[in-house]
């Protein structure tokens, strides 16, 4: 740093953020982009601790900040923690594990039938950047941002320290990181005795079933936590009849769908990786002989499963992000509604559909008008039964429109 802004003594950069950028963080908002801050005292580098002030002058916060990055300041504490602070800069070993012990005591006053649980998730838990899962005695990481970057040990060390897990296994990947400017990084990095550091596979417990999740070569972190909730529902579900499940990884839904009664469940994904898993998490439950898996392009696998006049009971839908910025909401929009009709003409009458969106940009009432609209393509009546979101170990903060992210509707087919 070479100037610097005293903050009652101690020297933190500072920055001094436009009207609106102000106006958002007093409503709650936690990011600033590089293009709404007016002029900086300091110079920060990237995951350095910085004041923010409004164009009056007055502190609105602390954030860290990475001048190299669009998404320029993530706001870490409130005024109140400089107050609390020496110098009045707050003292990050106190604040981070504040925030660490509200997270874990959160976590642990949730009944939530699994050895396998969201611990960390970023923004929500007041640690933007960080995200924790467990799965039964073993954690997986990932470092996001700068930011997190620098604290990383900070929550490596309280982690093994509270959670006492027997090792912790980083998935530090992805854009998200080619945007903050680090690079990537995947392993074991801390392992206690008796930890299978060699493997990278290990077997949760959620409710009736059981998974293996595959923490090296599975998707984000190896299995979709988030939809616990709509694994439950549909495990409360009496079904009798043929099931579809499109995108379906590692068979969250499809094994769901066979506690609930199918005994005929196609999964469909083009990842084969992802089927070679549910096929042993299929194996694993005594499933094997209710699930076929067909390695495909959902869209294609659906028109063809339509010019056959093939029917389900149940159609689920949970397709990776369509739309990642406002810009592709129009064209995700249209490829939903496609999707939803197709799924509509798949659907006996009185069947259900299942449909989740997973990107910020989708609101629930986006997901409602498509389902709705691809029905009506069909020729068919739709009626929502139920609405919800991921589970409660995933906290969304309703001020950061970002972190409500996944949207899920059931609905029965007239
Ligand atoms: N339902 C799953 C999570 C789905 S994630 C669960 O609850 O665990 C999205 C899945 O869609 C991924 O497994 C990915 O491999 C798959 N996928 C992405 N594009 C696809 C496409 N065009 N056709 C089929 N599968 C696709």
């Amino acid at each position: 740093m070479e100037q610097v802004e005293q903050v009652e003594g101690k020297v933190i950069p500072k920055a001094i953020v436009d009207e609106q950028a102000a106006a958002a963080l007093k409503r709650g908002y936690l990011w600033v982009y590089g293009r709404q801050i007016k002029s900086w005292e300091g110079s920060p580098q990237a995951g350095d601790l910085a004041a923010v002030s409004g164009p009056g002058g007055e502190l609105l916060g602390f954030a860290y900040a990475n001048p190299a990055a669009a998404l320029t300041l993530r706001l870490l504490y409130s005024p109140a923690a400089g107050r609390r602070g020496p110098d009045g800069v707050p003292d990050e070993n106190v604040e981070i594990a504040r925030k660490l012990d509200r997270a874990w005591s959160r976590r642990q006053a949730l009944q939530l039938d699994s050895n396998a649980r969201r611990l960390i998730w970023s923004e929500a838990d007041g640690l933007p950047g960080v995200v924790c899962d467990q799965f039964a005695d073993v954690l997986v990481v990932q470092f996001f941002t700068a930011g997190a970057e620098r604290r990383r040990d900070r929550v490596l060390d309280w982690l093994a320290s509270h959670v006492k897990p027997a090792g912790i296994y980083e998935r530090s990947l992805g854009p998200g990181r080619v945007r903050e400017g680090l690079p990537p990084r995947q392993g074991w990095i801390r392992t206690a005795p008796g930890c299978p550091a060699t493997d990278a596979v290990v077997a949760i417990e959620e409710g009736p079933l059981r998974f293996r999740v595959d923490l090296a070569a599975g998707q984000k972190t190896g299995f979709y936590l988030d939809q616990r909730a709509a694994r439950r529902l549909l495990q409360a579900q009496r079904l009798s009849g043929r099931v579809l499940d499109c995108f379906s990884y590692t068979g969250g839904f499809a094994l769901s769908a066979a506690v609930a009664g199918s005994r005929e469940i196609t999964a469909v994904d083009s990842s084969a990786a992802a089927l070679r898993t549910l096929a042993a998490n299929a194996e694993f439950n005594g499933l094997k002989d209710r699930i076929q898996t067909v390695r495909a392009k959902v869209f294609r696998f659906l028109e063809e499963a339509v010019a056959r006049g093939e029917q389900y009971q149940l159609v689920i839908l949970d397709p990776p992000a369509f739309a990642r910025s406002r810009d592709q909401r129009p064209r995700a929009l249209a490829g939903y509604r496609e999707l939803h009709r197709r799924a509509a003409q798949l659907i006996q009458p009185g069947g259900w559909l299942l449909t989740c969106s997973c990107s910020h940009v989708i609101t629930s009432r986006d997901l409602r008008a498509s389902a709705l609209a691809g029905a009506r393509d069909a020729g068919r009546a739709l009626k929502i039964r139920s609405e919800f979101g991921p589970d409660q170990d995933h906290p969304e903060k309703s001020q950061v429109p970002e972190s409500r992210y996944l949207r899920c509707l059931f609905a029965q087919l007239g």
